[in-house]
């Protein structure tokens, strides 16, 4: 599932390349999945410009001229390319924006759980609101005695599946999750309650670490994402726990763990994460 680097990385490659571009045709291929329906989700777009993308956890914010947001979640296999005009749509090609200048953004989805909204800004505004959205890891406003503060009011809750949870930090999956703890040597289901103020702090950092390496990296392509442009992504050889069931630990020589939680397949280090 495409978590914070990845979309970041698509936003910050569609940003500036839509920006003033005119939306002038909408094809439908499979509409269960954006709303309003068909017919007025291509009238309400149809005609209007891109401003800009703008993120917000793992969603994607298209700000629309005609006082118009597109919101895009990419959930587990959702893609959203920029193509030249006339590229062939795939199987899993559901929407097609035909944009001027000859080109066009094609959005993908094998699992089908992605999804498009086209709302009023204000309808927009308020859909985020209500989802009460956890702070932004990589923002000034994410302070480790504030994150500390909001995990401990879980005290019983596994780490790896809170952390997963946008209450505390947005943008954070398994891959990602995964990392994190094996940087700061936590294990994965330690109740919130046994970590000390100095194992937050350090899973703090290696929550900041790992999530800026890998929007350098353009992100990971372990579960078949690519960027706006069909790239895959440069993090996956420098992944350290996930995916690496059966192999040493790079710090420590142990033979890493896989183990379920919360019904995720999780790797650790049997040594380093205790
Ligand atoms: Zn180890």
């Amino acid at each position: 599932m495409p978590e914070l680097p990845e979309v970041e990385t698509i936003r910050r490659q569609l940003s500036p390349a839509l920006k003033g571009a005119k939306i002038i045709g909408v094809q439908v291929r499979f509409a269960k999945r954006i709303s309003p329906g068909k017919a007025k989700f291509i009238k309400d777009l149809t005609g209007n410009k891109i401003l800009g993308v703008e993120r917000r956890a793992k969603v994607l914010m298209f700000n629309l001229s005609g006082d118009l947001t597109m919101l895009v979640h990419l959930k587990m296999t959702g893609r959203l390319l920029l193509k030249n005009k006339g590229e062939k749509p795939t199987k899993h090609t559901h929407v097609v924006f035909s944009l001027s200048g000859g080109r066009e953004l094609h959005f993908e989805d094998l699992r089908k759980f992605g999804f498009l909204k086209l709302m009023t800004n204000k309808e927009a505004k308020k859909w985020l609101e209500d989802h009460k959205f956890g702070p932004e890891p990589l923002k000034a406003d994410f302070g480790w005695q504030h994150f500390a503060q909001c995990l401990r009011r879980k005290p019983s809750a596994k780490i790896k599946p809170w952390l997963m949870d946008p209450t505390c930090v947005v943008g954070i999956g398994n891959i990602y999750a995964t990392e994190a703890l094996w940087r700061a040597k936590i294990h994965p289901l330690t109740p919130v309650k046994k970590l000390s103020d100095a194992q937050i702090k350090k899973l703090y950092s290696a929550i900041i670490t790992e999530l800026k390496q890998a929007l350098k990296d353009r992100g990971t392509s372990a579960d078949d994402y690519l960027d706006a442009f069909g790239e895959p992504g440069a993090h996956d050889r420098k992944l350290k726990a996930y995916g690496r069931a059966g192999e040493k630990c790079s710090r420590c020589g142990t033979k890493m763990e896989k183990i379920k939680v919360a019904a995720r397949g999780t790797t650790l280090c049997p040594k380093c994460q205790r």
